[in-house]
């Protein structure tokens, strides 16, 4: 889910406005763009990947039960 807060890349106020500053007219921008996004397809293999090159400390049974919940997650 997006969020619907802009950010006034000119004065710095929050707007719900998804056009322009509504007290000065400047640009606006989403203040903070997630890192990942969810339909990211390839974040499930490089949490795949750093489980099976040891770069997660897990004990072995929780390393198995991410795996297999990674290999079915419907829709990836
Ligand atoms: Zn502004």
């Amino acid at each position: 889910m997006r969020s619907l807060l802009r950010r006034c890349t000119a004065c710095g106020r929050y707007t719900l406005s998804k056009e322009k500053c509504p007290q000065c007219g400047g640009p606006v921008k989403v203040p903070h763009p997630p890192k990942f996004s969810p339909e990211d397809k390839y974040q499930k293999y490089r949490i795949m990947q750093k489980l099976l090159q040891g770069k997660i400390q897990v004990k072995e049974e929780v390393r198995e039960k991410i795996l297999q919940e990674l290999t079915t997650i419907p829709g990836i």
